[in-house]
């Protein structure tokens, strides 16, 4: 297949583009590199079966160009990490719900199939546990611009079930929960790179309220394998798809247990949610995905132990603050 996909030069992104290539299909890879950085695609650099465009989704034409030259489109570039969307709501929901709507648009006019990456954030403050996909969602108010985040890719959600149901769009939605692992960056406010560059750095371990809270992390080679998959597995296509794992940690024992596995003399400190982000910000308790339709469909789902998870998150960590500054 070639393959356009759209925030290519992410995290996830990247870690994508290096599977599809090396299972032997060609990516187009788009990015605006806003958050994304080409760095992250070095491994790919002159590869025979691999494009970079650095563009805009906003960009209907280039997306129309580019799609035409593709036989699937997987859609994760947008607004990312819970720190840029509280400081920049107006680019969050533009980004999110603009820019899916040109892709699926695009996507319905040239026939192509689309991967459309969400989060659990749209299943919002529900205290359920685990999450199932056909489970109510419960945001909060909109004063709180936490919340634009989920709305706006539940709204992609709708949309892309909208293409499949009156325009025959083939669409599959993937819900990631917490995906984490190497080049995934601490400066979007994510929990584990910032946890790992402070112990490594000998700096205070900052946990946000009381540390209760739980997640459940997933290593991104195990999330792409799902995405991959999902992308050419015929049952999936009309359907959303929790992808995550099912270890569940508190923030408190995961800042022990990142502290421990770094041999870390990092205090352990506790900060107040207004301190951390905005005045009135809401946290999710729990989260945790039940990932029985992902099991159904695939025959596997992401289990990469957190241990191993941590210890490759600090082996990245340690690979950036030995490298001389750009
Ligand atoms: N968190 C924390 N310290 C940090 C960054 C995040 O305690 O330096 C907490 C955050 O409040 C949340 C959890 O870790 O309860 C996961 O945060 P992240 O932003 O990684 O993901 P999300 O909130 O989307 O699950």
């Amino acid at each position: 297949m070639r393959v356009l996909v759209t925030g290519a030069a992410g995290f996830i992104g990247s870690h994508l583009s290096e599977l599809l290539v090396a299972q032997g299909h060609f990516v187009v890879a788009l990015d605006d590199l806003s958050t994304g950085r080409i760095e992250n695609l070095a491994a790919l650099d002159d590869h025979e079966s691999f494009r970079f465009v650095e563009g805009d989704c906003l960009d209907k034409t280039l997306v129309a160009k580019l799609m035409n030259d593709c036989d699937a489109c997987v859609h994760l570039a947008a607004a990312v990490g819970v720190k840029l969307i509280v400081e920049r709501p107006v680019h969050t929901i533009e980004t999110n719900v603009k820019a899916t709507e040109i892709v699926l648009e695009t996507a319905a006019e040239h026939g192509s199939p689309v991967l459309l990456a969400s989060t659990s954030e749209v299943y919002g403050k529900s205290d359920k546990a685990p999450f199932r996909e056909d489970d109510d969602i419960s945001l909060g108010p909109t004063t709180h611009s936490r919340w634009a985040y989920a709305c706006s890719k539940a709204l992609d959600e709708w949309l892309a079930l909208a293409y499949a149901r009156e325009r025959g769009l083939p669409v599959t939605i993937t819900r990631f929960f917490n995906t984490v692992g190497p080049r995934q960056t601490g400066r979007y406010g994510m929990v584990l790179p910032t946890f790992a560059a402070q112990a490594l750095k000998g700096d205070p371990i900052t946990v946000y309220g009381s540390g209760e809270q739980t997640r459940c992390f997933a290593h991104v080679r195990d999330v792409v394998k799902a995405v991959v998959r999902l992308l050419t597995e015929p049952s999936a296509v009309g359907r959303v798809f929790n992808v995550g794992t099912s270890e569940e940690v508190t923030i408190s024992a995961l800042a022990e247990r990142v502290k421990t596995r770094a041999a870390s003399a990092s205090p352990i400190v506790f900060i107040p949610y207004e301190k951390a982000y905005a005045e009135g910000f809401e946290d999710m308790p729990r989260r945790v995905p039940d990932v029985t339709r992902l099991r159904e469909a695939l025959g596997f789902v992401p289990e990469t132990p957190l241990d191993e998870i941590i210890d490759d998150v600090l082996a990245d960590q340690r690979k950036r603050l030995e490298a001389p500054p750009a």
